[in-house]
């Protein structure tokens, strides 16, 4: 446990639900965790009892990346966890691959739909639908631009096991919006959704007010901060400034609710978790500000200035796309202006107003 971590509580301890089978946490709420293959190694879903359309069942909430893996622990679930219950419905707090990897295999079994964000369901569509290659190509020039000349992080952007469409085969052809502030009825409670800007799309996360439960999905995580990167689809964007503004919308929530997070373990102490990721970006924007008052950055000297720890070839992608949504907030702030320099790489530097105030 680090030391933030302490000023957090976690209410079960160490307990984590077994391999096929579920944990409860609060009256009809579920734990599964299930293994992922990457650094970040495993993801938290949920099982919620539900009555939906006159069938008594289990919405399940957020799916596992697709893999014969993820696709067997589901089987084990069914087996040993549903009670003789059916599946009633699928959601997904966001279209990341950890979380709709399996939306499809999940819906076609039971017949049943998908509830996800718009934006998000459409963004996942466009990539199941992109041709990797394109979509590589693309993110190469990207990566080219704000400075990377590592040839293993090329060939890492092409392994095609790390591409969307590897990881989300298929999507349902169908889905169910679901918005901020929208209720929604699961089983005996409602559930008040709340969208979430800068990891994804449009992240939507559950709050059960007669439960006290928050499913955060990746917006509050208690151990490592969110990814908040911007890719190659969209250049200009500004995910850390949406971030930090969309943890505001957690602040009404009372204290002690309990947070379900899709990595790490269920706690209290959200509003401190939350100001601790205020805190975390803060410090790393005051440190690229440090740097760049002496020298101007890339992208990618950015990232060196961040990440003093040595990162593999996959982490060195969204480390820099990390680095860049903190120039971004620093540029989009005025603070510090962008240019191309000889070999067209983009470069940020003080503004004028900052160098001479
Ligand atoms: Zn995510």
């Amino acid at each position: 446990m680090n030391l933030l971590e302490k000023e957090l509580t976690y209410p079960l301890g160490d307990t984590l639900p077994e391999t096929g089978k579920k944990l409860e946490l609060s009256p009809g709420v579920y734990w599964i965790r299930m293994a992922l293959p990457f650094a970040l190694n495993h993801i938290n879903l949920w099982l919620l009892r539900d009555h939906f359309e006159g069938v008594d069942g289990w919405c399940i909430v957020d799916c596992c990346l697709d893999s014969p893996d993820s696709r067997a622990h589901w089987e084990q679930i069914f087996e040993n966890s549903l009670e003789g219950f059916p599946v009633v419905r699928v959601l997904a707090t966001h279209m990341h691959p950890d979380h709709l990897g399996l939306a499809h295999w999940l819906c076609k079994r039971w017949q049943v739909p998908l509830f996800i964000s718009a934006t998000d369901y459409h963004t996942a569509r466009t990539l199941v639908a992109t041709p990797d290659e394109r979509h590589s190509d693309q993110a190469v020039a990207f990566f080219k631009a704000h400075g990377l000349v590592d040839p293993v992080v090329y060939e890492a952007l092409s392994d095609r096991k790390l591409q969307f469409g590897h990881m989300v085969p298929a999507l349902p052809s169908q889905f169910v919006r679901i918005m901020d502030s929208q209720v929604l009825r699961i089983g005996d409670n409602d559930w008040h959704c709340i969208s979430g800007y800068g990891h994804a799309p449009e992240h939507i996360a559950l709050h059960c007010p007669a439960l006290n439960v928050l499913i955060s999905g990746d917006m509050v995580l208690p151990r490592i901060s969110s990814n908040i990167s911007v890719y190659d689809s969209e250049p200009l964007a500004d995910p850390l400034r949406l971030f930090l503004t969309s943890l505001t919308r957690f602040a009404h929530l009372p204290a002690d609710c309990l947070t379900l997070p899709s990595h790490g373990k269920p706690f209290t102490g959200l509003h401190q978790r939350i100001a601790q990721l205020i805190d975390h970006h803060d410090k790393r924007l005051e440190e690229l500000k440090a740097a760049l008052a002496a020298n101007n950055l890339s992208a990618v000297d950015a990232m060196s200035v961040l990440f003093t720890r040595q990162l593999d070839a996959h982490q060195t992608t969204f480390a820099i796309g990390e680095a860049l949504a903190h120039l971004h907030y620093l540029w989009f702030g005025q603070e510090i202006e962008r240019y191309q320099d000889e070999q067209h790489i983009y470069r940020f530097k003080p503004t004028a107003a900052m160098t001479h105030p």
